[in-house]
């Protein structure tokens, strides 16, 4: 997600941080870059021109410029606005209601609606989406002009164990979701999701279909779910959706295959609509919700510390993510840390799928994703880790030249395999503090209790 906008800006900010002091016209011809990067990474243009515009006099008009660190406030302010850009309310699901709360999903054919349905259902079941409370939910497919995705979605539904409502072949989709309704209410689902047909255009029968379904099921959420591989057609496809029905979010899929972040970056913007989730592959678990300020995290390459945490504390013990999180908050992050964490990345997808996530790493994980061997890499590290002595990895700055002989015969590697491993977790450890400084880790805190 959004590597080239995240290399692009990395660049011009490595340049403004690199200079001691910066002038009016400096901070200008930054933001012409920041501009040329936003458009390059297909943002719509008023969107663009309007972040940019905002940065500009906030940077120039405040004592950013005077300050020590007038590169690093500017970055500062930069993230304080994609936040806003990407719309800085967290936006969770809302289903407190009388049970059944209806989720109705819409959107165009080959979207990935219903790989989405049941996704967030399966996130339901297990409780992870509404505070820990696991929910007892139903799916119910509507489409009925696609052949088979009724049954598409009740195989879905076997895999992540959530029910479907049972098939009866010639009924349509209002009369589907009035039953679906009764079913849900009489058997005691927490939540109802249905899933309606899409269109290969957005055309008037569509909308008027899922008008219908709506005034039956009355849902607590519409989420739209488009593809954001199509850039500005997602968010024109929004746009369309949103004039007529009352969505409450969106789900943008396929957000693994989007390196450049167009959709994403303009949704909020222009359709004044939540992103709520992205989709992130086509696994039953490659879903996350979707967090502004970590999205802005990422993008500066600041890497996303809180989603890397959630996803070890949902492998691991509770107890041992607060505890990496203390340290990583306190910036003591030694070699038994990331020794511990590279054992849960294998665990958790491997390496390229984790990198983006951790500060510091954002360089590498092109490089490693497209690595076959990379899990080999993994266990090569541990090696190393475990060639050092408990001394040498509760303060791996005592690794001298001698020391790094050692440990590379030991693990069977070689010096410039110890240096990648020993720069690797300087940069962690230093992007980690970083970000305490920033204050990013507040979410992380407040989440952790
Ligand atoms: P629908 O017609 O909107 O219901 O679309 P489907 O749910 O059938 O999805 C169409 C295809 O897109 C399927 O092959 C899915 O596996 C795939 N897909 C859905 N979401 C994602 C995603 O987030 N990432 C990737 N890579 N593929 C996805």
């Amino acid at each position: 997600m959004f590597e080239s906008l995240s290399d692009r800006l990395g660049g011009v900010f490595d340049r403004l941080r690199g200079r001691g002091a910066l002038t009016e016209a400096d901070v200008r011809a930054a933001m012409r870059e920041v501009r040329v990067a936003l458009l390059e990474a297909d943002v719509a243009l008023p969107v663009a021109r309007d972040f940019v515009d905002k940065v500009t006099e906030q940077a120039i008009g405040q004592n950013v410029l005077r300050s020590v660190t007038p590169g690093q406030q500017v970055v500062k302010i930069v993230h304080d606005a994609l936040i806003a850009m990407l719309g800085a309310d967290e936006s969770s699901l809302l289903l407190d209601v009388t049970p059944p709360a209806v989720v109705m999903m819409v959107g165009l054919q080959g979207s990935g609606k219903t790989t989405t349905t049941a996704k967030i259902a399966k996130r339901l079941t297990q409780g992870s989406l509404t505070g820990r409370e696991r929910k007892k939910v139903l799916m119910a497919s509507l489409d009925v002009n696609r052949p088979n995705a009724q049954e598409q979605l009740a195989t879905l539904g076997t895999q992540v164990e959530v029910a479907t409502l049972p098939i009866i072949a010639g009924q349509q989709p209002v009369e589907i979701a009035r039953r679906a309704m009764q079913a849900a209410k009489l058997q005691g689902y927490d939540v109802l999701m249905l899933d309606t047909a899409g269109r290969l255009h957005v055309d008037q029968a569509l909308m008027d279909e899922m008008k219908a379904v709506a005034d039956i099921a009355r849902p607590q959420e519409i989420l739209l779910v488009v593809d954001s591989l199509t850039g500005q057609d997602a968010v024109n496809v929004a746009q369309n959706f949103s004039d007529q029905v009352p969505l409450t979010g969106i789900v943008l899929t396929r957000m693994d295959g989007d390196a450049r972040g167009g959709a994403a970056l303009s949704m909020r913007a222009v359709t004044g609509k939540p992103i709520k989730f992205a989709g992130t592959g086509e696994k039953m678990d490659a879903l996350e919700a979707f967090h502004p300020e970590r999205v802005a995290g990422r993008i500066l390459g600041m890497g996303d510390v809180v989603s890397l945490v959630e996803r070890a504390a949902e492998s691991i013990q509770v107890e041992d993510a607060e505890r990496m999180a203390m340290k990583m908050a306190k910036g003591q992050f030694d070699m038994d840390d990331l020794r511990g964490q590279l054992a849960q990345m294998r665990r958790m997808g491997g390496l390229g799928a984790l990198a983006g996530m951790m500060p510091g790493m954002k360089k590498a994980q092109g490089a490693l994703a497209a690595q076959p061997g990379s899990d080999k890499m993994l266990i090569h590290m541990d090696a190393m880790i475990g060639s050092m002595t408990a001394k040498e990895r509760s303060k791996p700055e005592l690794i001298n030249a001698k020391r790094k002989i050692r440990i590379a015969k030991g693990s069977g590697t070689t010096v410039q395999e110890v240096n990648k491993l020993l720069k690797m977790h300087l940069e962690m450890s230093t992007a980690m503090k970083k970000i305490k400084k920033m204050g990013g880790l507040k979410g992380m805190m407040a989440m952790l209790g």
